[in-house]
């Protein structure tokens, strides 16, 4: 006699869906996808894969721009198709989307391509489709916040998902908000030709990363000439012919051909039958899961932004995964946000992982720091930059290595060496006497560490 297969329907075909979907899939269950948008969800079509793939191109231009003092002689300013630009963002991200629907069809996954909803215990409704599963994974995503005073119009007043439609680069980008998103357009567009106003609330942009590398980068963007308002809420933008004029809480006013929102996220969950299925949310909608992804209701996971658990793809991934492995049995481990390695895509890049200096100040670890400059690495030199550093965070007692920031051009590859360092409970010592080639940027991790070794250890 053959035991019924589980059945698992999923709610959103994201990086929290998609992965969820898959591991599911390899542990045996009867599983459904149900999207509206296209597998890969927001991450692929519209938020992750096109912004990066748009920086790829501002790295180009960053390069090209440096070229003459590497000794090339370009024979004239490189200027951005922007028509070009944006169809080989979204030829791409459709692409991806397209290899995600393969791989899942090829492990035998169903995909309902319909707006879905949860329609009584064990049962979804997915257009007019009803499926009943015995675990139910929601993993919506979510939406740009809009400001109330700023309607997004899609052409001039625009939130990042619409930036792809747009036919020229801003002349005159206003961007408001100077969190990740902000931080990252705002340096992209500048790389690519754009004038930029970044409009920024706080005291400094960044305002949850690392001081050090939110004041270095605050300092990079105002050298190449962006213009940064600190301390300056936007109350409204209105249109104003062929431009934008954004008005600010105190009155001032700031005008610019283009605006772009980036004032963050609000869940994507409405109309999915939450409230009337008994799950609770918190106080700005996001679905509440503990660090196995369960919600209140038994039988019902969720995963991913939808969740408002660190927005993150790899978390989104992770917490999806972690559900299906939990709800079929497997051993488990829960969630551990403190070793999620991280990074903010400006130029320089700025990636973190483990303990932030952040904590270390308020007293919650205690932690030896080291911030080493990346002006004087060799390999720095050779490629013609200053700016950028390595910072690493130590235990006083045992000298393991508890995070780090990384300000460095691909910075995200170079946190690897940290984050395992981190994970794996690694000294100061064991970093300090690991090889690095020479030259490289990854030699100013190796020589942190060295430095840090200056410190005694303090008697256990
Ligand atoms: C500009 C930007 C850049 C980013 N860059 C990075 C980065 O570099 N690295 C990183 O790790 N993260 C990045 N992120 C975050 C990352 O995109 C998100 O954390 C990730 O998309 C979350 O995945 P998800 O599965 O929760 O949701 P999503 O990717 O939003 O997918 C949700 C899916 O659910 C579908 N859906 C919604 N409602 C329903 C419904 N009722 N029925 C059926 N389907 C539904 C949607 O159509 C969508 O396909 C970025 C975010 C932004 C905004």
């Amino acid at each position: 006699m053959t035991l019924p297969r589980h059945t698992i329907a999923i709610l959103g075909g994201g990086p929290g869906g998609y992965e969820a979907a898959l591991v599911a899939a390899q542990l045996g269950a009867d599983v459904t996808v149900v999207d509206s948008d296209g597998l890969g969800g927001a991450c692929v079509l519209t938020d992750c894969v096109p912004s990066k793939t748009l920086i790829e191109t501002s790295n180009a231009m960053t390069l090209l721009n440096r070229s003459a003092g590497l000794g090339i002689a370009s024979g004239g300013l490189a200027t951005v198709n922007a028509a070009r630009l944006y169809e080989r963002i979204t030829d791409l991200a459709r692409a991806q989307s397209a290899d995600i629907t393969a791989r899942l069809a090829a492990e035998g996954i169903k995909v309902i391509r319909a707006k879905g909803r949860l329609a009584g215990p064990g049962r979804v409704r997915a257009g007019d489709a009803e499926i009943t599963a015995d675990t139910v994974l929601i993993a919506t995503g979510a939406l740009p916040r809009v400001l109330p005073g700023a309607p997004p119009d899609g052409e001039r007043i625009l939130t990042w998902r619409q930036l792809y439609d747009l036919t020229e680069l801003p002349r005159d980008l206003i961007v408001i908000g100077s969190g990740v998103t902000g931080a990252e357009f705002a340096s992209a567009y500048q790389a690519l030709g754009s004038r930029v106003t970044l409009v920024s609330s706080r005291d400094r942009v960044l305002p949850q990363e690392d001081e050090d590398a939110a004041n270095h980068i605050e300092d990079v963007f105002r050298r190449r000439g962006m213009t940064v308002l600190g301390r300056s809420r936007a109350r409204s933008v209105a249109r104003d012919g062929d431009g934008v004029t954004v008005t600010l809480d105190d009155g001032r006013t700031v005008t610019g051909s283009h605006c772009l929102l980036t004032v963050g996220m609000i869940p994507r969950t409405e109309g999915c039958g939450l409230e009337q299925a008994g799950i609770n949310v918190d106080p700005r909608g996001f679905v509440q899961v503990d660090r196995v992804s369960r919600t209140s209701v038994p039988g019902v996971y969720a995963a991913g932004d939808c969740t408002g658990v660190l927005l993150l793809a790899s978390v989104a991934a992770m917490q999806g995964r972690i559900a299906m492995w939990h709800a079929l049995g497997e051993a488990v481990h829960p969630i551990r946000l403190d070793h999620v390695a991280a990074t903010i895509f400006t130029d320089p890049e700025i990636a973190t992982v483990g303990v932030s200096q952040r904590a270390v100040t308020a007293g919650e670890v205690s932690a030896r720091v080291l911030k080493l400059p990346l002006a004087t690495n060799p390999r720095a030199k050779m490629a013609g930059f200053a700016d950028g550093f390595v910072k690493l965070l130590s235990s006083p007692g045992t000298g393991v290595i508890l995070g780090g920031v990384v300000v460095a051009p691909r910075a995200s590859e170079l946190i690897l060496a940290v984050s395992m360092a981190v994970e794996q409970r690694l000294t100061v010592e064991q970093l300090a006497q690991t090889f690095a080639v020479y030259p490289s940027l990854s030699g100013s991790i190796t020589e942190a560490a060295r430095k840090l070794m200056e410190f005694t250890p303090d008697a256990p």
